[in-house]
């Protein structure tokens, strides 16, 4: 029998904490042009190929504001795509980061893009 439900990660995690603070740093279409898989996470939220919980990069929560109010959504990515996105991503953080100003050593949030760079490189 297959053990049902879905692995949380752990909370507790402080690195997995600033990966997904570094995961809502990358812009995602907007919800307009999403499918009903981007949606719910089964595809890729740019490329539309069909992600697995094994491939899928998390981009933390979203939320979208919709005629009659809000929703939280929860989009994810490939790999490829996640990795094309992180230059992008860090120049803009460390235009308008203080830290990064000075120098990015030590800024957790560009440790945590780097991070994530690597992990969606794999
Ligand atoms: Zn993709
Ligand atoms: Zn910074």
């Amino acid at each position: 029998m297959p053990l049902g439900g879905s692995v949380m990660s752990t909370d507790s995690d402080i690195a997995q904490t600033g990966m997904r603070e570094a995961c809502t740093l990358l812009p995602v279409p907007d919800h307009g042009d999403m499918t009903d898989a981007q949606f719910k996470g089964t595809a890729c939220v740019w490329c539309c190929t069909p992600i697995s919980t094994d491939t899928a990069v998390d981009l933390g929560q979203r939320r979208i504001r919709l005629s009659d109010g809000h929703i939280t959504v929860s989009p994810r990515a490939c790999g490829p795509c996640t990795a094309e996105r992180i230059p992008g991503a860090l120049a803009q953080h460390t235009a308008t980061c203080e830290q990064c100003v000075d120098s990015s050593f030590g800024c957790d949030t560009v440790t945590a893009l780097r991070h994530l760079e690597l992990e969606a490189s794999r």
